[in-house]
């Protein structure tokens, strides 16, 4: 049995406020006058007393980003061209945002001093050279890509990550503050997909004693943020931040499972999000998850939100196909879930009419 060595964030600070400190914090990584890059989530773009708080020096800069769609290499790869352009060098890459923007910075701060196109390094340990500093501060909690060692990225031939040693952050600045507007909806289905990935990791066949200690304070947690809570306040949006850390956790040393590889399918085919695209894929999973499938549908039920419908209605064979090739590959978060026997279970029909259902 080989173990993995898994490669973790550097330095954590977490607290309501904590994002004051920021300066201080990057000060010791300025080198000479480079500036720091503050990549922002477009959310934010003429949110004044927000952004009135980020710490400029010098040739600081701020650049909003455009999470529309998810990540994409080209956007990556314009953005390290356009930053080498005009600076040259950069100290470094502060992330603030969701998923998609923390996932930015991590894939623009390993491209700054890697070759080439983003799109090259889609996949696993293809990193050579080690990023220029990184940091990570989520507005937004749940999909775990502030301790995560992949940047997940859409491609000219695939969606897949860069996945390496170099990739985690090398500071994340957990701030509950910084959540505490987020709508309702979105809230949810980001935080849904911390929720998922415990499930996903507390069934699977990969679990072990790491990961199971990470997923069940964190489904703990979301258990009690979402069905206990009578209303939603402060104390929820610390513990969801800390739900996503630790789920993020336990998937690292884990895997997800169902939902996670049919929505990958569905996110390549129709450019669903991965928060929602979850949703609407756990939703139909009881026969794999039911008491997790249960559950969730109590959540959704207490907060009201709505879980789209039928979204692959009216697509081609072709269209079905297409989603079957990109989950079909993903053939460790099958093996986690169904175990190594997993293509006798999970057949192309099979998985067909579960897209159906959708
Ligand atoms: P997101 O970053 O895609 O943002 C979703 C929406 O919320 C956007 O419109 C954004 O502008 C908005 N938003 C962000 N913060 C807000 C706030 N405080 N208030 C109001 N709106 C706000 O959403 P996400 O669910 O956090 O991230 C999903 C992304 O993360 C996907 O691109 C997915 O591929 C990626 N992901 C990465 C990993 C990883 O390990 N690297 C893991 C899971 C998901
Ligand atoms: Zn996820």
């Amino acid at each position: 049995m080989k173990f993995r060595n898994f490669k973790l964030v550097g330095y954590v600070i977490f607290g309501r406020g904590a994002f004051n400190q920021v300066d201080e914090i990057v000060a010791p990584h300025r080198k000479g006058d480079a500036p720091m890059i503050f990549f922002v989530d477009h959310f934010f773009e003429g949110n004044q007393p927000f952004v009135s708080r980020i710490p400029l020096r010098g040739k600081d800069k701020i650049v909003f980003i455009d999470v529309t769609h998810e990540p994409k290499t080209v956007y990556v790869d314009r953005l390290r061209d356009e930053l080498k352009a005009e600076f040259g060098e950069v100290s470094g890459i502060i992330g603030i945002g969701g998923g998609s923007t923390m996932d930015m910075a991590k894939a623009v701060a390993l491209m700054m001093t890697n070759p080439g196109s983003s799109a090259d390094y889609q996949g696993w340990d293809l990193i050579k050279n080690p990023a220029v500093y990184k940091v990570g501060i989520p507005t937004l909690s749940g999909t775990g890509a502030e301790v995560s060692r992949t940047t997940v990225l859409t491609g000219p031939t695939k969606k897949l990550g860069m996945n390496s040693d170099y990739t985690p952050f090398d500071q994340i600045v957990l701030d509950p503050e910084l959540t505490k507007n987020a709508p309702v909806n979105q809230r949810f289905y980001t935080a849904m997909d911390c929720y998922i990935h415990c499930i996903e990791s507390l069934e699977g066949t990969y679990l072990n004693a790491f990961s199971r200690s990470y997923g069940e304070k964190a489904l703990e947690l979301c258990q009690e943020i979402y069905l206990q809570k009578p209303a939603w306040d402060d104390d929820a949006d610390e513990k969801l931040m800390m739900a996503s850390y630790a789920g993020g956790m336990s998937i690292a040393y884990s895997q997800v499972g169902v939902a996670h590889a049919v929505s990958y399918g569905l996110s390549y085919l129709l450019g669903t999000k991965h928060g929602i695209g979850n949703c609407i894929v756990f939703d139909k999973l009881e026969e794999f998850y039911p008491a997790g499938v249960k559950e969730f549908k109590q959540m959704v039920e207490k907060h009201q939100v709505e879980i789209p419908q039928h979204i692959t209605k009216g697509l081609t064979d072709d269209d079905f196909e297409k989603m079957i090739d990109v989950s079909m590959g993903l053939a460790p978060l099958w093996e986690n879930a169904l175990g190594k026997d997993w293509q006798k279970l999970m057949t192309r029909d099979r998985l067909r009419k579960l897209y159906e259902r959708l």
